[in-house]
Order: structure tokens, then sequence, then C-alpha cells
């Protein structure tokens, strides 16, 4: 199969994006909006898969009179500092913005006299949860699958990424896959590759923990460099609070082993 050349498609795009859970779609939306295009691959059904469609729905959001310092200090806490804590700033500076988002695709978090309504996020001190009206977190990252679809994103479903591609200078430039259901092989070419293939932790206080790996895509990222000193790849950070224990790893043109 992988001999014959029918069988192998090429697909390119400024971005490529590996995993449609929240993070991925997520991602996606933001590239989208940037003009870039975008091809989100997904091993399963982007937006029904992974663990963001059984999810709570509920999202850890910073208000604007809130205090940025405290809500990364308590996250630090939680997870006894083992986390990205410029990742964690970014994710709390925009998340009050991702809500808004949410409820323009026409999920309203619940409010009562037009205050919002929220309990204290597990695990935390004082972080503050937001829970969608009447929706659960199925119902948000189908309305993200939606979205993405009317902003271009072109989204390959049922496709297993197994590898990352490198250029000669070693850089990050695409990944191969397999098809689940049919007999196909596919290459993505991308000047940017970000992997949202979970953390493949659920813990209470949530957010990028560094220890909680990468989920199944673990091997692929330590293979092209993820982790190693000086070639450690960005993290993408326009993410909302309700991202849990995410943690995504952007390659833009990074030098990899
Ligand atoms: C029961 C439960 C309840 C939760 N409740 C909440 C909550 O209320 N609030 C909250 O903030 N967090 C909650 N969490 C945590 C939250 O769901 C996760 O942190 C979040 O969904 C992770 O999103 P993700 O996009 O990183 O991963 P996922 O949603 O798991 O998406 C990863 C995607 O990558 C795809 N993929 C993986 N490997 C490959 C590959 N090799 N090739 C192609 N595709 C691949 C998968 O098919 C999947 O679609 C909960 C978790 C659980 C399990």
């Amino acid at each position: 199969m992988l001999e014959d050349k029918s069988l192998w498609e090429v697909l390119k795009s400024d971005v490529l994006i590996i995993g449609g859970g929240f993070g991925g779609l997520w991602a996606a939306l933001r590239a989208a909006e940037s003009g870039a295009s975008v091809i989100l691959v997904d091993k399963s059904f982007a937006g029904k898969s992974g663990h963001s469609y059984f999810a709570g729905g509920a999202m850890m959001v910073l208000l604007p009179e809130d205090d940025l310092d405290e809500y990364v200090h308590d996250i630090a806490l939680g997870n006894e500092w083992l986390v990205d804590q410029e990742m964690v700033t970014e994710v709390f500076k925009r998340s009050y913005d991702r809500l808004k988002d949410l409820e323009s695709f026409g999920i309203p978090f619940r409010k009562s006299s037009g205050a919002y309504v929220w309990t204290k996020a597990r695990g935390t001190r004082n972080i503050k949860n937001f829970w969608p009206e009447h929706a659960t977190a199925a119902d948000e990252v189908t309305v993200l699958r939606k979205v993405a679809l009317s902003r271009d994103v072109q989204v390959v479903d049922h496709v297993y990424v197994y590898d990352l591609i490198k250029a000669d200078n070693g850089r990050v430039a695409g990944a191969v896959g397999i098809g689940v259901k049919d007999p196909k092989n596919f290459i993505f070419q991308a000047n940017s590759v970000v992997v949202a293939t979970n953390s493949g932790g659920y813990r209470g206080h949530h957010l990028a923990c560094e220890l909680q790996g990468t989920g199944p895509f673990m091997a692929g990222l330590h293979d092209a460099g993820a982790g190693s000193g000086d070639d450690h790849p960005a993290v993408f950070g326009d993410l909302p609070g309700q991202l849990g224990g995410l943690l995504i790893f952007l390659f833009r043109g990074q030098h990899a082993r």
C-alpha cells in the first residue's frame, strides 16, 4: 500500500492542526481568522471525539475585574509548579474573549440578574468556573466544528497521523497519516504544525501541566524534538480556559532533531 502512489494524497496548507478537540478546533478558528489556510486532521470525527466531547463544558475564565497573577499562581500551585506559566497566562488573558466567542456562536453561559454565575473550579483556591446554560461540552465542540467549517477550515476526518515530516534543514514541515476507514496514505505539507492530540490527563485543577504529556502523539513529538532544550517548540497560547490539561505544541519552523 505504501508503494502504490495512487493511494497517496498530498494536502498543503499554511497551518496543519492535528487533533479536533477543543484545542485543535480553537487553534483552527484563530489561525483561519488570521488569514491562514488551515487543515485540521483527526483520527476520528473532529468535534465528536477525544476528551472534549465527553467533558462537562465548564470553562475557567478570568473576568476583566479579576487578578491575572492570582489565577496563574493558583494554577501553578495546583500543579506543583510543573506548568508553563507563560502559557497559562496567555490562556487566561484571552479566556473572557473565548467565553464571548462561544456566546456569539450560540452557547450562552449561566447568568443571574445579568451577572455571570460561577462555581469555584475544583482543585483551585479561587478560580471561577463558568457553566453553559442548557448545553454541554459536546454542544460546544459541535458548534466549534461548524464555525471552523464556515471559516474555510478543511477538516480531514478519520486519518491517523503517525509521524511529523522534517525538511532537510531539520525543520518540521508537515505530517504523515493513514486512513482509518479508507485504505489511503496522506502527506500534509504545512508551514506551521499545531499538535493538539490532548494531554491524556483529567485532573481536577486542569490546565497545562507539563508532566501530562501529549497523549497518543507523544512519541511523534519527542522524535521531532519537542521538549529538548533549545529546540523546545513554542506553545500555542491563544486558547480558552476550558482546555483542561491541554498541552499544545506549535512547530513554526523550529529546528527538530
Ligand atoms: C469526563 C471529563 C470531564 C471533563 N470536564 C471538564 C470541564 O468541565 N471543564 C474543563 O475545562 N475540562 C474538563 N475536562 C478536561 C477537558 O475535557 C480536556 O482537557 C480537553 O477536552 C482536552 O482537549 P484537547 O483538544 O486537548 O483533547 P481531545 O478533546 O482529547 O482531542 C484530541 C483529539 O486528537 C485526536 N487525535 C489524537 N491522536 C491523534 C493522531 N495520532 N492523529 C490524528 N488525530 C489524533 C483525537 O481523536 C481527538 O479528537 C474533562 C475531561 C473529562 C475526561
